[in-house]
């Protein structure tokens, strides 16, 4: 019996056929967002997430972009085997999966000679870290490779559990949250064999070696340290077992987390420091632990307000750990250095100024050695100077972030996402606007739901709240955050998206104090208390602390501390601008290559497997724009395919296309359409690719290749 289209009569048997495939539709949803009848509804759209991850389908897409709701359970789909099954297969041909994102962008580089990148999104705790980490493996297991190659393979892998260490901590949120952001380039020759990596930092959280909220640690190697070096190591760092004896360690009061072996992970990290090239295992050991001792470092008051050191010991065994001068060191932690008209002056710190000094020290020992770090894994990937090769970079960055108190913190990890959110929008018009797919009026239409979808961004161009931010920086004497807000509000007061208690007079729902600022962030609202917003945005540490530090005997601290700072006397730039700055050349990475999505959901705050909160899912489907994504695929054509893919999944439909098609492709796609009875405003063919407006369409042709099959 042969299938017509769907102007056959359908007979019983070819209804229950199609019955049954409309049953397990039912059952486990559709894998494309994009097949869904109701696609304006946003109950449709979760009430399909819902089903699938009720049975372990946790992959769906949105046309190309990939959807992944956290199952908090080891599923079993992630063996080699699995890997193989989707190695050169098209999309839509076998179920989503984070691999078939992998295997297409892959071969999308091979064919299209062009790099790519993946964006992964998401909040904290969705699977951000663990999808780039599958991805990783999918590469390095599936590439063409040899020898010398699988070397690097092992160091792009093992570089991972290292970065996690000193850059991962345990949140409220996640057990083991990413505290910086990644993005990660792996380079691959003409044989699309793996040659090279290269990994760009953002933002560590270095506020989080000082201080943690209730119920969250310090970075995993403090603990690692303590729990898994063996007796002779810790006696040599002068270190107990206890992680509550150290003050940087009991802010949270949660020495141990039940989902992790601070014990294993050790060695873990320690047998995969040599394989990416360390070989100064003592003096980053020295550093840890000499921030710990920093810790514990403590202030008496003198009667003149003056500060000293009641910690006498444990500050020369400190001095020892960093490789300093125990004298320059002490006299540091409690003085500053000024110059002034030409002379060197010294003045005393009084209690809180000591305290915030050495606090200041060991955020910037841990920061500056975590960047460090970072380049030795870059050496041992080292980018090769290859003609014809290109590049899938990873990103993987923190994602939108609302916590009962937002800080400076928040304000560049929402503006990054902010930044990163227009990305798509950008990208969707490059790629849409295929010649003769759009009329005017839709091309305009798209255009104005852009800039609508992007308000934020005037902000940050016009009146740049982050350069604006230098300059209150820089006035003489202190600063004072509340004079900050009023000239924010002086600044950009008169943006729609910009409210303070002043600005307010009672107009908004919400409350917003007299020591907050508010943005509506495409995601939502979130207010900033400027309370020690313009302290974390100075980073500053004091001249004397530099200088003594870049005298150290310890190479990765010497390195790290450069005497050309303590002699250039130019202010450094405010952390705000540089993560400006950084985040402005990553856009320019990710705008030179072709993008793919990645969008990670969070399916309930307990970390619990089988538990799909839906007021919580929604959230997140709302400031991920997946609704928005949607319409933007709908809007214009859902699908779009390359001729050859279309021919070889529907040939069987078609008697002239079967077994093959001999003419040109285009031809081909034609006669089969024709053949299916496709009308002509359901699709428009481009120069390489047919584009379906309607699901239905694809809808019914997928139906008719299920019975067919
Ligand atoms: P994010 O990087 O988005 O903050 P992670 O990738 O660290 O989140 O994921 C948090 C935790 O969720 C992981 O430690 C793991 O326990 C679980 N998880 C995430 N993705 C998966 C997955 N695909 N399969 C099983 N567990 C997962
Ligand atoms: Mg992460």
């Amino acid at each position: 019996m042969r299938y017509q289209g769907r102007e056959v009569d359908i007979e019983g048997r070819v209804r229950l056929v199609m019955e049954s495939a409309l049953t397990a539709r039912d059952r486990v949803g559709v894998q494309d967002f994009v097949l869904l009848e109701n696609y304006n509804s946003e109950a449709a759209f979760i009430e399909n997430l819902r089903r699938r991850f009720r049975e372990n389908l946790i992959y769906t897409y949105i046309g190309s972009v990939l959807v992944s709701v956290n199952p908090y359970k080891e599923l079993e789909i992630y063996s080699k085997q699995q890997m193989e099954r989707y190695r050169g297969v098209s999309f839509y041909e076998i179920s989503p999966h984070i691999y078939a994102l992998s295997d297409n962008t892959y071969r999308a580089m091979r064919t299209e000679r062009k790099d790519q990148c993946i964006l992964i999104s998401g909040e904290s705790g969705a699977g951000k870290t663990e999808a780039s980490k599958k991805i990783l493996l999918y590469y390095a297991v599936t590439c063409p490779t040899n020898d010398h190659m699988a070397i690097l393979g092992d160091r792009l892998l093992q570089s991972n559990p290292v970065l996690e260490a000193f850059g991962n901590a345990k949140t409220l949120r996640n057990d083991n949250s990413s505290r910086f952001g990644k993005y990660m380039d792996v380079q691959f020759d003409f044989r699309g064999t793996p040659v090279g990596g290269h990994i760009l930092n953002y933002l560590l959280e270095k506020s989080r070696v000082v201080h943690q909220n209730h119920g969250e640690r310090n970075f995993h190697i403090f603990y690692q340290l303590l729990d898994g070096g063996d007796d002779d190591l810790l006696i040599t760092l002068d270190l107990e077992r206890n992680p509550q004896n150290y003050r940087y360690l009991v802010k949270g009061n949660c020495p141990r987390v039940s989902s992790i072996s601070d014990k294993n992970n050790w060695k873990v990290v320690m047998k995969a420091l040599p394989v990416i090239g360390f070989t100064e295992e003592e003096k980053l050991l020295n550093i840890i632990a000499s921030v710990l001792h920093l810790g514990n470092t403590q202030f008496g008051e003198g009667e003149e307000g003056d500060t000293y050191i009641t910690t006498e010991t444990q500050t020369s065994n400190l001095a020892k750990l960093l490789g300093v001068d125990g004298s320059a060191l002490r006299e540091a932690l409690t003085h500053k250095k000024l110059t002034a008209k030409g002379e060197e002056m010294i003045s005393p710190l009084n209690y809180e100024q000591a305290v915030s000094a050495r606090d200041a020290l060991a955020k910037a020992v841990y920061g500056r050695t975590f960047t460090w770090l970072v380049e030795k894994i870059n050496q041992s990937l080292a980018l090769k100077v290859h003609k014809d090769s290109s590049v899938i970079g990873l990103l993987d960055i923190y994602g939108f972030e609302v916590l009962q108190q937002n800080s400076f913190e928040q304000f560049c990890i929402n503006y990054c996402n902010e930044k990163l959110q227009q990305l798509p929008f950008v990208e969707a018009q490059r790629h849409h606007f295929h010649p003769g797919v759009y009329n005017n009026c839709q091309f305009i239409c798209l255009t104005v739901y852009i800039m609508l979808y992007v308000p934020l961004s005037r902000v940050f161009k016009c009146n740049s709240v982050a350069v604006f931010q230098d300059e209150e920086c820089l006035r003489p004497g202190e600063t004072c955050d509340v004079s900050f807000l009023e000239k924010l509000e002086d600044t950009v007061g008169s943006h729609p998206h910009f409210i303070t208690h002043k600005l307010a007079n009672g107009k908004t729902r919400r409350v917003v104090s007299r020591e907050e600022f508010r943005l509506l962030h495409y995601a939502g609202e979130v207010n900033y208390n400027v309370n020690g917003f313009l302290d974390k945005n100075n980073d500053l540490l004091n001249r004397n602390l530099k200088e003594v530090m870049c005298q150290s005997d310890n190479q990765i601290l010497s390195h790290c501390f450069r005497r050309e700072e303590v002699i250039d006397q130019k202010r450094p730039e405010m952390a705000a601008t540089q993560f400006k700055n950084s985040l402005m050349k990553l856009m320019e990475i990710l705008m030179s290559k072709e993008p793919s999505y990645v969008r990670c959901i969070k399916p309930n705050d307990a970390k619990q497997p089988g538990r799909f909160d839906e007021v919580l899912v929604r959230h997140q489907v709302k400031y991920l724009g997946l609704m928005e994504n949607l319409r933007v695929r709908r809007a214009g054509f859902a699908y779009r395919r390359r001729f050859e893919a279309f021919l070889q999944r529907y040939k069987p439909l078609c008697p002239e296309t079967w077994p093959n098609w001999h003419g040109r492709l285009v031809d081909g796609v034609s006669t089969l359409v024709n053949h299916l009875g496709y009308k002509a405003e359901e699709y428009k063919l481009g120069r390489s690719k047919i584009f379906i407006r309607f699901p239905k369409t694809l809808f019914t042709t997928e139906d008719a290749l299920e019975y067919k099959i």
